[in-house]
């Protein structure tokens, strides 16, 4: 039996890696239009801002390794052009031949994998078909940057993959002003990379708020005060990046932006993703509201073909509706849940809270579940408890200001959680993510046993607190 996996995110490369734990003889082929593989994309904004040394520490494995230890085939730098589901048959192009005569430095030992090569494309690409008992379609997300004009110009940057990284970087190294379009958690981060290289800042965001999926206002508000007083990064609301402006070499030399012109060097489009879903309609699989339709096995509407990551749509753990989860994290649980159900072992994907969080320079900014915003939006009444505490014993030095807000249900339940902090954010939205899970209140949550030494926490938790707020809220209906 054999497994083709179109892509090596993390959705693709953790579906590969379960199948080999639970099947030692399924063949596995992993095929990427990448060059580097088992890197994190989540990393990058780091290794921009220096703050990790370099791209190669990120790329956790090669090919090779992957070949030697876990016997799982990766063709890198191959473009999926089709999917024949009738005849369990996709097409590749690829630089490289699969025929040994013809690429003696192939290390990809695909003698005998049945692989056959037709013939070469208008770029002088080879083109080949790959059988599979089993296909999983993990083709992720597409930058997508609106239509405005110049975007097209030299200096215009979207971040996707470490390549893109290495560009971004080494432009940045001889500009001094630049734009960033977008203020979700890529943009943010993006950002301050920017600024700690030196360059002067601007971030664009139409929203009248910075992270406005993460976070509400009130608590976006703390986010903008550090990055505006704190960091020295202007910030424009409610403003959309109308035109982009390149000099007479066709290499940004500015931007509009309501109607005023700003000086910059460069622009980067962190104006998100869209799902990449069009093989999986080649290949005849259903397209659901926003991405890939799956059951909750992973499962496409082709049941050989399974499809995991941001390619793929998912249901809200609170509103039950349709939605899109573009994490890391989704995506290799999910990858997970779909190399067990390949190998015989049965599992299931559950809705998603889509629990965040990102760290802009000093500071962590987390979110997880339902927003007091959004809960208004699905008309639900809700309760809102918030503290603002230190994340050590007063006395003790080194403590930072945390900021936290719950928000519950007219039943006393939690269903969401948001918190910026100087540190120890990302625990306690995980534990909060837990309590959402487990239906714990805000009694619960204020008489919970919290462990305590002063240079990590107070003795009385800041979740308690909040939690207190809230639940004496309540009292006052
Ligand atoms: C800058 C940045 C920061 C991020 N930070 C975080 C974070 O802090 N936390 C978090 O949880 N998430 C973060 N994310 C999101 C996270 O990286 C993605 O959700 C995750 O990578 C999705 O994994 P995936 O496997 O679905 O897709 P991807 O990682 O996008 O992989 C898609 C793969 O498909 C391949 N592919 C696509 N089409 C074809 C084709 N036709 N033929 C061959 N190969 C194809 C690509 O080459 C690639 O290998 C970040 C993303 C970015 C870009």
């Amino acid at each position: 039996m054999r497994t083709v996996i179109i892509g090596s995110g993390a959705g693709g490369l953790t579906t590969a890696s379960t199948i080999r734990k639970y099947n030692k003889d399924m063949e596995i082929f992993v095929i990427t239009r990448e060059k580097y593989i088992a890197y994190s994309p989540c990393a990058l904004p780091y290794v921009i801002a220096n703050e990790i040394p370099s791209f190669e520490d990120i790329i956790m494995h090669t090919p090779e390794d992957y070949k030697k230890n876990k016997n799982i085939n990766i063709i890198t730098e191959s473009n999926v052009i089709d999917i024949d589901s009738n005849n369990n048959e996709i097409t590749y192009c690829s630089n490289k031949s699969m025929n040994p005569k013809d690429d003696k430095d192939n290390n990809n030992d695909n003698e005998d994998n049945n692989n056959k090569e037709n013939n070469k494309d208008t770029d002088n690409n080879f083109k080949m078909t790959l059988n599979y008992d089993y296909l999983v379609i993990a083709t992720g997300g597409l930058p997508f940057i609106p239509p405005i004009e110049g975007r097209d110009l030299e200096g215009v940057f979207a971040l996707k993959t470490i390549e893109d990284g290495m560009r971004i970087k080494k432009y940045a190294e001889n500009s001094k002003n630049a734009i960033v379009a977008g203020a979700g958690a890529i943009g943010l981060e993006m950002a301050y990379a920017l600024k700690k290289l030196g360059l002067q800042v601007t971030i664009v965001e139409m929203a009248p708020q910075v992270l406005p999926r993460a976070l509400d206002i009130d608590m976006a508000k703390k986010v903008m005060n550090y990055l505006t007083e704190d960091l020295g990064i202007k910030v424009l609301l409610e403003k959309p990046l109308g035109k982009i402006l390149g000099d007479e070499n066709n290499r940004v030399k500015g931007a509009i932006i309501d109607d005023e012109i700003y000086n910059c060097d460069m622009v980067i489009m962190a104006t998100g993703t869209r799902p990449n879903v069009e093989l999986a309609r080649k290949a005849g699989c259903e397209i659901g509201r926003f991405a890939i339709k799956v059951n909750s096995k992973m499962q496409t509407t082709i049941p050989n073909i399974y499809a995991v990551g941001d390619c793929v749509e998912t249901r809200d753990y609170i509103t039950k509706q349709i939605t899109l989860s573009p994490f890391g994290t989704t995506a290799l649980r999910q990858g997970k849940v779909a190399g067990k159900n390949i190998a015989g072992v049965p599992a299931e994907f559950n809705p998603v809270l889509n629990a965040m969080v990102s760290k802009i320079g000093d500071i962590e900014v987390g979110g997880t579940g339902m927003s007091e915003l959004r809960a208004h939006q699905n008309r639900l009444e809700v309760v809102v408890g918030k503290s603002k505490a230190f994340t050590r014993a007063r006395y003790y030095p080194g403590g930072k200001n945390i900021y936290i807000k719950l928000i519950f249900d007219m039943n006393k339940t939690i269903i969401g959680c948001q918190i910026v902090g100087g540190e120890r954010v990302s625990e306690r939205i995980d534990a909060m993510s837990l309590g959402i899970l487990k239906n714990i209140t805000c009694e619960d949550l204020s008489n919970m046993e919290f462990c305590y030494a002063p240079p990590v926490s107070m003795v009385v938790d800041p979740i308690a607190l909040a939690a207190e707020d809230a639940y004496d809220k309540f009292n006052r209906l």
